[in-house]
């Protein structure tokens, strides 16, 4: 037997991160952000004053990755070699040079393993959760995990997400740029979903759900409605 993925896929601004925890919490599932892996991978090329954009340094920077990640959706664990970097992977400098980390070819394969590794560590029948896990990013139903028990693909135009952006920063207290920040949706959505290693793109038999009409209730609701038809309430 194996754990029952829950893959949720999508860009960036379609509240993904919320709702996938709030359905794992709905679910009492397991919760795994692999967006944050990909975060915590650029702390440590930046933080060893390497060049986001030299593939091969990037490459030898994060091949013994001192990674922690926690699987409860009610608590963010990061943590690289052993210290606390849940905090650090949110700031810009991080946001901004992700998408260059994350197409390096060699760190993909490596949080890939990981990425599976922490999943095959539940199970099915003897895990107290049911072995679901919620795994949440941009390649888990076409790459990571092809054979998801449900695959969901969270879309919303891009102006809906700038926009929600936008409004988290102003209440954050963070100077804000509707214009500057619907460009940066933009210049991520092109540069994830052109890249050659894994693009961002809905897996054939992914359902689809479009947040742009929906408030994040709802659609969290429509989200466990799914999985609830799919695999039944879970355990
Ligand atoms: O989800 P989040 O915005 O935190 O992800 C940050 C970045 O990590 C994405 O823009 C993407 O470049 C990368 N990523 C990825 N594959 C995943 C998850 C995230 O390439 N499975």
């Amino acid at each position: 037997m194996s754990a029952r993925v829950i893959a949720m896929d999508g860009p960036s601004g379609t509240g993904k991160s919320t709702v996938a925890r709030r359905v794992a919490e709905r679910l009492d599932a397991r919760y795994l952000d692999t967006g944050a892996m990909y975060r915590a991978a650029t702390v440590q090329v930046l933080d060893s004053d390497i060049d986001p954009a030299d593939a091969v340094a990037v490459a030898a920077a994060t091949v013994d990755l001192p990674l922690a990640m926690g699987c409860d959706p009610a608590q963010e664990i990061v943590e690289l070699d052993g210290v606390s970097i849940a905090r650090r992977i949110r700031e810009d400098d991080v946001t901004a040079n992700v998408s260059a980390v994350s197409a390096v070819p060699e760190l993909r394969a490596r949080l890939v393993d990981y990425q599976r590794a922490i999943a095959e560590d539940f199970d099915e029948v003897d895990d107290p959760h049911g072995g679901l896990i919620v795994v949440e990013g941009r390649d888990i139903g076409t790459v990571v995990f092809p054979s998801a028990a449900v695959k969901v693909y969270l879309t919303a135009s891009a102006e809906t997400r700038a926009a929600r952006r936008h409004a988290q920063n102003l209440e954050l207290g963070l100077p804000s740029d509707l214009a500057d920040v619907l460009a940066s949706v933009q210049r991520r959505d092109e540069a994830d979903s052109t890249r050659k290693t894994s693009p961002l793109r809905p897996a054939d038999d992914a359902d689809r759900v479009d947040t742009s009409e929906l408030t994040l209730d709802e659609t969290v609701d429509a989200v466990v409605a799914l999985v609830t038809d799919r695999i039944g309430v879970a355990h």
